[in-house]
């Protein structure tokens, strides 16, 4: 076990870091208050390479391990969880599922441009009646010659109003269960690929997250991404990559929240002292600071492992499980510090207490991980 970061590490957190207070710091509230897709961003961001950081070169990826990855996404959260999302979400689910699954002629169609950020991706599992329970996916696809005619609606998709490409599930078997769903690769413009409404949101309100609609959607069989039923399967293990991510979102989250609650306590003086100097406020900034680190030391375990190739089914739901809740009470914390002024738009911690509930929800619930965690548990 080695708990430092690599110089290579250490060196992209710094330039992570600095972008993001540079690019993304100035227009938070503003993209924020006005629920503002930041697409210049995300596109400088492709240029950077930490859009395909994961993959590998021949497929216009950086080849960096998966701490690295989360380093990305941390950093970016840290000053902004809404593009530390959209990262995520264009990153782990629709550019992994395409690596993990498709052949090859579609790793080199799509890859190089969703990891330049010429093209933006999102990836559609859920919908309005199959939330937790995806395995009840209704989107059906049925053959046609040999292509598919893809009908169904897609809910809370990440990116969707914006994205050039849609990885999206779909029954093509209803008979076989959950291996009778396929996934789907849906290219925007495609007759029949509409995008339906736009959610209005507590959080993370400049990622774009709405509907994608299909209506008699005729693709033709070289979009269907994967064995054919095996899409639901596929995204299971999508899913192990991306709860790291989310972990990782959770971490840079509460990391920006404390970092503020921090500073805040230092400069801000009642009785006569600053509000560091009272222990209620030192134990509150202590108990953040460990939780942090223990979620940290949760989801590099999972990265690290999920680099090597092992399976991180648990330990990836472990990290989310925890990073998560803990988000959620370091956030909470943090407003509390800033006493009335955590209430405050401009004191910035309010939006990351907003933002933070989205990651005990989004890519499975935390009921959802601990079912997980303790399917893996029952079966030693
Ligand atoms: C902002 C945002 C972005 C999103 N982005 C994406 C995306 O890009 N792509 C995508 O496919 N999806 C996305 N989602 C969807 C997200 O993954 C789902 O909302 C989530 O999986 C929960 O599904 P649901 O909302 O239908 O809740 P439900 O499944 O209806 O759950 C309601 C409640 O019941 C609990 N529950 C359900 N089943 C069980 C059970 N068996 N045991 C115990 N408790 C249970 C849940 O934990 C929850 O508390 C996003 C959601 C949001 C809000």
């Amino acid at each position: 076990m080695d708990f430092r970061y690599t110089d290579e590490q250490s060196q992209l957190r710094k330039a992570v870091r600095e972008f993001a207070e540079q690019e993304i710091g100035p227009h938070v509230q503003e993209w924020d208050e006005h629920q503002t897709f930041p697409v210049e961003v995300v596109k400088e961001l492709g240029s950077l390479g930490y859009l395909g950081s994961v993959f590998p070169e021949e497929y216009g990826g950086a080849e960096l391990d998966y701490v690295s990855y989360c380093l990305i996404i941390e950093e970016l959260a840290r000053v902004d969880p809404s593009v530390g999302l959209i990262v995520a979400a264009h990153t782990s689910l629709c550019s992994n599922h395409i690596y993990l699954a498709g052949n090859e002629e579609q790793k080199r169609r799509y890859l190089p441009k969703l990891a330049s950020g010429e093209w933006i991706g999102c990836w559609s599992l859920t919908e309005p009646e199959a939330g937790s329970d995806a395995g009840g996916t209704r989107s059906v696809a049925v053959r046609n010659g040999d292509g598919w005619i893809l009908n169904g609606a897609k809910t809370f998709c990440t990116n969707a109003h914006h994205a050039d490409v849609c990885v999206a599930m779909a029954v093509t078997d209803r008979a076989a269960s959950q291996h009778g769903i396929s996934a789907f690769v849906i290219e925007k413009g495609t007759p029949g690929f509409r995008l339906g409404r736009k959610e209005k949101k507590m959080g993370v309100r400049a990622s774009a997250t709405g509907e994608v609609i299909f209506e008699d959607c005729r693709l033709p069989g070289r979009q269907l991404l994967g064995l054919p039923g095996e899409g639901f399967v596929d995204s299971l293990r999508t899913l192990d990559g991306g709860r790291i991510s989310i972990a990782a979102l959770s971490i840079g989250t509460a990391q920006g929240a404390y970092d503020a609650a921090i500073l805040y306590s230092k400069h801000r003086r009642q009785f006569g002292r600053f509000i560091s100097e009272f222990q209620a406020i030192q134990h509150k900034l202590a108990d953040m600071a460990t939780d942090i680190d223990a979620a940290r030391l949760l989801t590099y375990r999972a990265a690290t492992m999920h680099s090597r190739g092992e399976n991180v089914n648990k330990e990836s739901a472990m990290a989310k499980l925890f990073a998560s809740e803990m988000g959620v009470r370091v956030c909470n914390e943090a407003v509390q510090i800033h006493g009335g002024y955590g209430y405050i738009q401009e004191y910035g911690v309010e939006k990351f207490y907003r933002d933070i509930r989205l990651m005990t929800i989004g890519e499975g619930t935390s009921e959802i991980q601990r079912m997980v965690i303790a399917r893996q548990l029952l079966k030693a």
